[in-house]
């Protein structure tokens, strides 16, 4: 239902909506199209205008893969042929520091893709299930009390509900009350990244014979290296035409030397040649994930939220789950009057918390373990929980006793 509001000087007022959407990554987009197709009327509002890049190393779990074709109907055939998945592999290499802990094949596969194809085609989807997407203005307030969000450029859209799935830096989440986001436990899990995008024939033409890590010949295997910085890793990553490095961990943990162990990495893994490039940087949440990111007709989804898996960042799958979680609730609230907030609470406290929860114990074991440089029987632990472990990153098993759990999976519309 459309709600015209009053108009206000010459700002341009829109008709109102059911449900105002802020930021238009995976979380935005999916949650507009769920709500797009189940009838409710829907603007999309983007800062940027698509395509637009994210930084990103644009792993795709099997986790992922299982819900784009389960809730978005995107099963992996149709990803392909639509250009979404950039390289796909099953081999794999696992190391802390320079020993090699683990390397192999992997049951099924995981895919690379590149965010500015995926996030406008997302986008586009939820255009075509009747969403209304304003690109190129940026959200500058939100007044919760009234359901009335403003853009740079003057325009004004009221809601019933309001979605924030503006990122890590949200500021839907900035404008919410303190006590939403506890600002010690945000802060404490928060993670900063580099990230450097090289192309493939640079690569091959200058990788270092003398590197400690030697990355396979044909640069398709994913590699992780543990202990290259406190909580956190670093990753080489397999683009079709490029080669993605990056390291990410936990802020508090790094203090500022996060460029000079970057440039480490790059040597370790032979990639002294690119040491001079300007990496990219961004935040990654890494374990704060607020546990009740609602309040009154407001709720917050993926990276705005929090919502990433604690131990290696994986966000992309977590920006979908949530947004499917809210849009289930939004669209109770709607067709029954349920109150939003509570709805999306209960449904991440019985689908979603556990399981984080399970993670971050797992997580915390691992960098406690690193940080005592306890790394041999670390080694031997990994080694021994190898295929546990390996399902519950790729969402076959739940980290919660690594028990087989469709939790994570399970439809709610
Ligand atoms: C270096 C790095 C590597 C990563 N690698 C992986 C990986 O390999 N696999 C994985 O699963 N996850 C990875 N992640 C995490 C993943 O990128 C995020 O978790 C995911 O993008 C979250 O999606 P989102 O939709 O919540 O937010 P975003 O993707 O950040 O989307 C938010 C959107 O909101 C828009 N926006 C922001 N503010 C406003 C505003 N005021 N008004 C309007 N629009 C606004 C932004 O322009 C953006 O389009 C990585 C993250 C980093 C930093």
């Amino acid at each position: 239902m459309r709600i015209p509001i009053a108009t206000g000087g010459r700002m341009k007022d829109q008709p109102g909506y059911d449900v105002v959407v802020v930021g238009g990554g995976p979380a935005g987009s999916t949650a507009a199209c769920l709500l797009g197709e189940a009838g409710h009327s829907v603007a999309l509002l983007e800062r940027q205008v698509y395509p637009r890049d994210k930084i990103c190393g644009g792993c795709l779990s099997q986790k992922t893969i299982r819900f784009l074709d389960r809730a978005l109907s995107l099963p992996v055939d149709l990803l392909q042929r639509e250009g979404l998945l950039d390289f796909t592999g099953r081999g794999y290499a696992l190391y802390i520091r320079d020993h090699r802990i683990l390397a192999g094949d992997l049951d099924e596969p995981i895919y690379f893709t590149r965010r500015e194809h995926y996030d406008a085609y997302l986008a586009r989807k939820a255009g075509e299930t009747g969403a209304e997407l304003h690109t190129g203005a940026e959200v500058v307030a939100i007044d919760h009390a009234r359901g009335i969000v403003t853009t740079s450029d003057g325009g004004r859209y009221s809601a019933r509900v309001i979605v924030g799935a503006d990122g890590v830096h949200s500021r839907v989440r900035r404008t919410l009350p303190e006590g939403i986001a506890e600002r010690e436990r945000w802060q404490g899990n928060l993670g900063w990244t580099l990230e450097l995008v090289i192309p493939r024939k640079e690569v091959e033409a200058l990788a270092d014979e003398r590197g400690v890590i030697r990355l396979d010949a044909d640069l398709a295997t994913p590699h992780l290296v543990f202990a290259v910085c406190r909580w956190g890793y670093g990753w080489v990553f397999p683009n079709k035409e490029a080669i993605v490095i990056g390291l990410g961990g936990l802020l508090s943990k790094n203090g500022s030397g996060f460029r000079d162990r970057f440039k480490a990495f790059l040597k370790l893994v032979g990639l002294s040649a690119f040491t001079d490039r300007k990496p990219a940087g961004c935040s990654l949440p890494l374990g704060n994930y607020i546990p009740t990111p609602a309040h009154a007709r407001t709720v917050l989804v993926g990276d705005a939220a929090g919502f990433t898996g604690p131990l290696l960042g994986e966000g992309i799958f977590y920006a979908h789950r949530t947004a499917e979680l809210a849009a289930h609730a939004i669209d109770r609230h709607l067709t029954t009057g349920a109150p939003v907030a509570g709805t999306y609470s209960t449904l991440l406290d019985r689908r979603l918390i556990p399981e984080l929860r399970a993670e971050t114990a797992f997580r915390n074991i691992l960098y406690h373990g690193l940080d005592a440089r306890m790394h041999a029987p670390l080694a031997a632990f990994v080694q021994a929980m190898k295929d546990p472990v390996i399902d519950a990153v790729q969402g076959a098993r739940s980290f919660q006793g690594f028990q087989r759990d469709d939790e994570l999976h399970s439809a709610v519309w």
